[in-house]
């Protein structure tokens, strides 16, 4: 029986004819083709071949039909846009900051093209590839000098390979961090040649400690913003203040990882206590190293601002070639740094910015909206707008919650974790937040020109549900 089966089936000639296979051909390239058609009837043989007494073969039509959808999803990239509805503006995981327009224009003009990017256009001679954004770092932080590398990860453990050099950095043990499971400072420090000397306690470290610890073979002194966590009670640490005096004092550099990285004041956008890198180079920190798509709603980027000794001694390390960064980042970073430098058009422009700023009662008006269209949806069990907390993410001010508004929806006829997978892995991918049973839509993250895909891609999910 399944000889005669295997006997009908159709061959690939006959299959790249057929209807939705043929225009593929054109669409996605003929090898694409010929290959999907091969790897489907291999493998639709070997299943009639395990299970004989169920071997019905489909119509030619019916093949192709499926063969066409495995190859479309082949060729659809598994990095795709997702509409963030989980509250958490710099969520790790969804790629922390979206990008201004003005950072993307930036990166496609330069990406088409090549550019200008280690050439003195005047001079016709070698330029760094800093200098695209050097000035503007020095400008809006008071350096006298910068450099960027891939992420802030790289900016320390760069920092650290160059001013360590094998001796010993001085950090508070209240502030061995672990950010986001793979960054942790003593690991990081280990890699990168330099000996961690742990001085004072979890909760109170005093400049005693750092004076004490100092000796011929201290390369650095070191201060990490506790980005992601809060000790309470007893505490006490020393200030930057302080551990500059003890650090000049001594001839020692001091720096001083500020983690989030804010360049304009960020307490009009409810976010406090994150330090300011003007305010790190104005007290006299040697080093300041900060993310670029943290709290500056940048590209992915480890920023390093200081001295010019220092940081020309950072620049020239083989490590920073290693860290490099590319054309493109280069270039968002630029059109970022350069919004900034007027923090009204900065608000207006950078997406993070907006999503902060954006006012509770909009939010309420838009899921209140958004629910009572969900509401006459077959299929949802319950959509109402509901006021809850969102936070920043991205390992900044965990101990801040921004206020917003949601989406609460329970459906009718599937689990939750089930609905929320298809929301995901629908077109347009919809991300939220599954709390207290019911799953919520987070309107902080979300721009209004996405309110209505997301009602849209919810509406057709339950309908969908049996
Ligand atoms: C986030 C953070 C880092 C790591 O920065 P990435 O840009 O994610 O590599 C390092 N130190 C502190 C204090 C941070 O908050």
């Amino acid at each position: 029986m399944s000889k005669g089966v295997l006997r009908h089936l159709p061959s690939v000639t006959e299959l790249i004819e057929a209807g939705p296979l043929k225009p593929l051909v054109d669409r996605v390239s003929r090898n694409v083709v010929v290959d999907g058609i091969r790897t489907f009837l291999d493998e639709y043989r070997q299943e009639i071949n395990r299970d004989k007494n169920n071997a019905d073969v489909a119509s030619v039509a019916q093949i192709a039909e499926k063969i066409a959808r495995k190859i479309l999803l082949g060729e659809r990239s598994s990095l795709r846009p997702v509409i963030n509805a989980t509250g958490i503006l710099l969520h790790t995981g969804l790629g922390r900051a979206p990008l201004a327009e003005q950072a993307i224009e930036e990166m496609v003009t330069i990406a088409r093209d090549y550019a200008s990017l280690e050439i003195d256009l005047r001079t016709g001679k070698r330029s760094h590839r800093f200098d695209a954004v050097e000035e503007l770092l020095c400008e809006l932080t008071g350096a006298e000098a910068a450099a960027v590398v891939n992420n802030n990860a790289g900016a320390t453990m760069l920092t650290l390979a160059a001013l360590g050099g094998g001796r010993e950095v001085i950090v508070s043990r209240g502030q061995l961090v672990e950010i986001g499971g793979s960054y942790r400072l003593p690991d990081v420090m280990h890699v990168s040649g330099s000996r961690l000397r742990e001085v004072g306690t979890t909760n109170k470290t005093h400049a005693e400690d750092y004076e004490n610890a100092i000796c011929e073979n201290t390369a650095a002194l070191m201060r990490v913003h506790p980005s992601n966590f809060s000790v309470v009670g007893f505490t006490s640490d020393v200030s930057l203040e302080s551990i500059v005096r003890i650090g000049k004092k001594h001839g020692v550099p001091v720096i001083d990882d500020i983690g989030s990285g804010a360049v304009i004041d960020m307490s009009s956008y409810g976010v406090r206590d994150e330090p300011l890198a003007a305010e790190s180079i104005a007290t006299g920190a040697d080093v300041v190293l900060f993310s670029g798509d943290k709290l500056m709603g940048g590209p992915q980027s480890g920023i390093i601002v200081g001295s010019r000794a220092e940081i020309d001694c950072i620049a020239r390390h083989p490590m920073a070639r290693a860290l490099r960064i590319d054309k493109l980042t280069l270039a968002a970073l630029g059109a970022t740094l350069r919004l900034l430098r007027d923090p009204q058009r900065a608000a207006h422009q950078i997406p993070l910015l907006q999503l902060l700023a954006t006012p509770l009662e909009n939010l309420r008006l838009r899921a209140e909206s958004i629910a009572s269209q969900l509401q006459q949806v077959q299929g949802i069990g319950k959509a109402e707008a509901a006021e809850e907390e969102a936070f920043l993410g991205g390992g900044s001010v965990p101990t801040q919650q921004i206020r917003t508004w949601c989406v609460a929806i329970d459906v009718a006829g599937d689990s939750l974790d089930s609905f929320h997978r298809k929301l995901r892995t629908g077109t347009p991918a919809v991300v939220g937040r599954v709390q207290k049973g019911q799953l919520l839509i987070d309107l902080r993250s979300v721009p209004p020109r996405q309110d209505e895909q997301i009602t849209r891609a919810i509406a057709k999910q339950a309908q969908s549900t049996p």
